[in-house]
């Protein structure tokens, strides 16, 4: 089952319960984030017409979800659900005819007398003047009309565009909220009773909401993902390979989400060996123990404000942005040198 972010969850139910939910919303977030399956799970609930809320811990609020027999979840299962539109273009960018597409998709009366609903998953190909033309419709937005835009890359949105959505990022879970999501999904979940080893299971349920990505099904990237880690492990662990690792990340165009992703799992990776306490098989100590938790961490937040600035950056500062976040990163780990 795939993850999805929790904490987005009970906060859109919420918002859906009480009918203030924006009928503009961009969800944003690195690939793999699980943008795509917050995306589907709420044109899911906004289509239904018996959804049904359930608040299955104490404390944290309930999260409502689609029943998936009303006429309507029935039709979109079967892929025939008439009141929702997934906007996509088989170019490279999504062009002002599409969105005039949906636009006029919108004009005309509900099939099924509710609302409609418009999924728009790579917002960032948008051209400027599709992007105008969907300023348009959010400038003056129908009462019983949803769009929902993915991205991977908000900078690439118009300001305007942006300023009229409710924006929601979403980031693969990391430290305690993915020790309680898992801890949750093992007691709540029949699956395990099947005899097979929980540590496994944490393991495997962990990373899959990082799978979508090209260096696991490319073979080429993936070997260049995995030379990538070792020099990354090397220069936390040894003060080694810097300048293998500056050229990476100035020249491969993966380099700072690879640094990111890496990152983010060695984070995951203490709290799932250090939640199993009678736990016989001791995991390999991947980053030596003098770099902690807080230290990975703060190297994680590093990483995310630079890939935050990268984006917005020419080829040259690229140069002058990972400088400048290895000499951060060393600083971090060897504070004294
Ligand atoms: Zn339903």
């Amino acid at each position: 089952m795939l993850q999805i972010c929790r904490e987005k969850q009970v906060q859109l139910s919420r918002q859906y319960q009480q009918q203030t939910l924006a009928h503009a919303i961009i969800l944003q977030g690195i690939a793999g984030a699980g943008k795509d399956a917050l995306a589907k799970w709420l044109i899911d609930l906004l289509i239904c017409q018996q959804p049904l809320s359930s608040s299955d811990s104490a404390d944290d609020g309930s999260i409502s979800r689609a029943c998936e027999q009303c006429k309507a979840c029935l039709l979109r299962k079967s892929n025939s659900y008439p009141d929702h539109l997934l906007l996509t273009s088989e170019n490279k960018t999504l062009g002002v005819d599409d969105v005039r597409r949906g636009n006029a998709f919108l004009e005309k009366t509900a099939h099924l007398g509710r609302l409609k609903t418009i999924l728009i998953p790579q917002a960032q190909t948008m051209t400027i003047a599709a992007a105008n033309a969907l300023l348009k419709t959010l400038e003056e937005p129908s009462a019983n009309s949803y769009i929902v835009l993915i991205t991977d890359d908000i900078e690439c949105l118009l300001p305007t565009i942006i300023s009229r959505c409710a924006i929601y990022a979403i980031r693969p879970m990391v430290g305690e909220a993915l020790l309680a999501q898992l801890t949750t999904s093992l007691h709540g979940n029949s699956q395990i009773a099947n005899g097979s080893s929980i540590n496994g299971k944490i393991n495997a349920n962990a990373f899959v909401n990082l799978s979508q990505l090209p260096e696991l099904t490319d073979e080429d990237v993936f070997q260049a993902f995995q030379a990538f880690n070792q020099c990354f492990l090397d220069y936390l662990n040894h003060g080694q390979s810097e300048a293998t690792l500056l050229n990476q990340l100035v020249d491969n165009k993966h380099g700072l989400r690879w640094l990111e992703k890496i990152t983010c799992n060695l984070v995951r990776q203490y709290y799932l060996f250090n939640s199993s306490d009678n736990d016989p098989e001791q995991p390999t100590q991947i980053v030596n123990q003098k770099i902690s938790v807080q230290v990975l961490n703060q190297i994680y937040q590093a990483i995310i404000s630079s890939n935050k600035l990268i984006k917005s950056y020419t080829q040259a500062n690229r140069q002058f942005v990972a400088e400048q976040l290895l000499m951060t990163i060393n600083d971090i780990v060897r504070p004294s040198t």
